[in-house]
């Protein structure tokens, strides 16, 4: 904010509209961390970390998941409400495009290497590439979940910016 001052004395007419877009991005992006941050960091953990371990966003102790991928309802531990999580399809994709590069590259370095012949190739990467996408589906949908939350994502993002100030255009 500061640092824009200085150009927006300068020429006043044509910069203040850039300062004051500027600012309004600065404090759209920063304002939400520096409430956040300090209330989080006290009792929640990293959401990274609890997402891949499949915790809580909230306590980082309950369990997040009722299933093996199927979100529960609630916390068991702190009782945080699970019910607007929805990571849609995001995970898959993520895993879809993860387990092909691995697969394929593999697949395609071996074949180079040994030539082994297709049914050989389809008899090794098929349960290799099913693994891949089972055992990547629990942590990835733990970490969009719970980095969801902890940027408040979604439906409650948007109700609380209806709710904020006006943004700082005086800069
Ligand atoms: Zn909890």
């Amino acid at each position: 904010m500061q640092l824009l001052q200085p150009l927006a004395t300068k020429k006043p007419v044509l910069l203040s509209k850039k300062a004051a877009l500027a600012a309004f991005f600065l404090f759209d992006r920063m304002d939400p961390m520096s409430h956040q941050v300090p209330a989080q960091s006290e009792a929640s953990p990293s959401p990274v970390w609890a997402g891949l371990r499949g915790r809580c966003p909230h306590c980082g102790k309950g369990h997040l998941f009722a299933g093996f991928v199927e979100v529960a309802p609630s916390c068991d531990v702190c009782g945080q409400d699970f019910s607007k999580a929805d990571s849609g399809d995001g995970p898959v994709i993520f895993i879809i495009m993860l387990a092909s590069l691995i697969v394929l590259g593999s697949m395609l370095v071996i074949d180079t290497v040994y030539s082994p012949p297709m049914w050989l190739q389809m008899v090794i990467w098929m349960p290799v590439m099913t693994g891949i996408v089972l055992g990547m589906m629990r942590p990835f949908k733990g970490v969009l979940i719970t980095l969801q939350f902890h940027h408040k994502a979604g439906q409650g993002k948007q109700a609380d910016a209806a709710h904020k100030p006006d943004q700082d255009v005086s800069a």
